[in-house]
């Protein structure tokens, strides 16, 4: 683990040691630009005949994207955890055709679909995010396959561009907006325990927390404002570079066995489990808790992750999302075995049970 800056007990000042990567990508952030920053975009790639992915819930910039490029092929039906047999006919396709770019427009299934074609073909992809799912920030890929999935990280995927808009996550019904903006909170406060966690992807994380509460609670009172929106993109967007600069902690490696081996809901699993590993955690890295809870306007980070989830709209527990107990033992092995060193309490498998199965009841964790 890289080391956090360290306090010296004989002095004020604190030894600050890291080794930092910050990955390149050019962000164009614009609410009601999405048409002219894409077509920006591909003209300073130098590109013009783009493969285009999803769209379906921005059919307007789909048909002005359409009208100044010549489209090298529409992949319009996109679903979820990238099945292989899918992304080898995309892939297919932008080769067929001789594609030199990929614009995914949509949720986290439309950019992991493109990032696949990136990852095989080399082309570079400009995503436009319509969900809060933060993908585009981030060199990770996935793809499913014989009921598996399977993830790693390459640069090539990495989204050379993204582009921000947020009329086009106005439309969004208010329980996905609350799911997926959850699992954007839940990229930041995850890299805090992440094995690569420095000083710069903590502050990263600090800021998308600070944007995404307010900007959860605001997208709750009026799905339709704008201002919420943009913050919650902004948020989401640091939060994501957060966890691709940190890597994955135990949250997600216990969400990543609840959907890929139970077939759990995504943004659900993540909105539920949160406040549960903040408790875990809690005690055995006070510095952590106390950034978060300070973000929520709360005692503690676990309370205060409780309140917000219930206050969002959140599910009330894993049980309500497809788990029962007799899943939990599995999950608990898969899980530990994947969570990584850098987590700050000791894990246990007895640990991770009993996470999970408060997780399963939903118990209230505010003590
Ligand atoms: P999604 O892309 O599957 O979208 C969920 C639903 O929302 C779909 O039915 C979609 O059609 C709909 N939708 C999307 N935008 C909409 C809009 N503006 N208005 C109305 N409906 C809209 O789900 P997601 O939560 O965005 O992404 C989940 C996927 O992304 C998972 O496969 C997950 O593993 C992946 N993911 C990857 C990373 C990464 O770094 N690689 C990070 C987060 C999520």
């Amino acid at each position: 683990m890289t080391a956090p800056p360290v306090r010296d007990e004989g002095e004020d000042r604190m030894e600050i040691r890291f080794d930092h990567t910050t990955l390149g990508q050019r962000v164009l952030f614009g609410t009601g630009a999405a048409a002219t920053n894409i077509a920006a975009a591909l003209r300073d790639l130098g590109a013009s005949r783009p493969l285009l992915v999803g769209g379906g819930h921005a059919a307007e910039v789909v048909d002005q994207i359409s009208e100044q490029f010549a489209v090298a092929g529409h992949v319009r039906e996109v679903v979820q955890h990238v099945p292989a047999e899918r992304a080898r006919d995309a892939v297919a396709l932008a080769q067929g055709a001789d594609a030199d770019s990929v614009v995914a427009i949509g949720g986290g299934s439309a950019t992991g679909l493109a990032k696949i074609v990136a990852r095989d073909t080399r082309l570079p992809v400009v995503a436009v995010p319509t969900t809060f799912s933060g993908s585009e920030a981030t060199d990770i890929w996935g793809m499913t396959e014989d009921e598996r999935k399977t993830t790693g990280t390459d640069l090539r995927v990495l989204p050379r561009v993204v582009v921000y808009d947020a009329t086009l996550t106005l439309g969004l019904p208010t329980d996905l907006a609350a799911h997926s903006g959850l699992n954007a909170l839940a990229h930041a406060v995850d890299s805090l325990w992440a094995p690569r966690a420095d000083p710069i992807n903590r502050a990263m994380a600090g800021e998308g927390m600070r944007a995404l509460i307010p900007g959860l609670s605001g997208l709750r009172a009026n799905p339709a404002d704008v201002r919420a929106n943009e913050q919650v993109l902004y948020g989401t967007y640091l939060s994501g570079v957060a966890l691709a600069s940190a890597g994955a902690g135990m949250h997600h490696k216990i969400c990543h066995v609840l959907g890929g081996t139970f077939n759990l809901p995504h943004a659900p699993t993540h909105a539920v489990v949160l406040p549960y590993v903040a408790a875990f955690n809690a005690d055995a890295d006070p510095d952590s808790d106390a950034c978060i809870a300070e973000a929520l306007g709360a005692l503690h980070a676990a309370s205060g992750l409780w309140d917000l989830a219930r206050e969002v709209g959140a599910p009330d527990s894993l049980a309500e999302i497809g788990l029962t107990e007799d899943d939990v033992d599995l999950a608990a092995e898969l899980a530990t075995a994947a969570i990584p060193d850098s987590n700050p309490r000791p894990v246990s498998l007895e640990g991770v049970a009993t996470l999970i199965r408060s997780a399963l009841r939903g118990d209230d964790i505010r003590g």
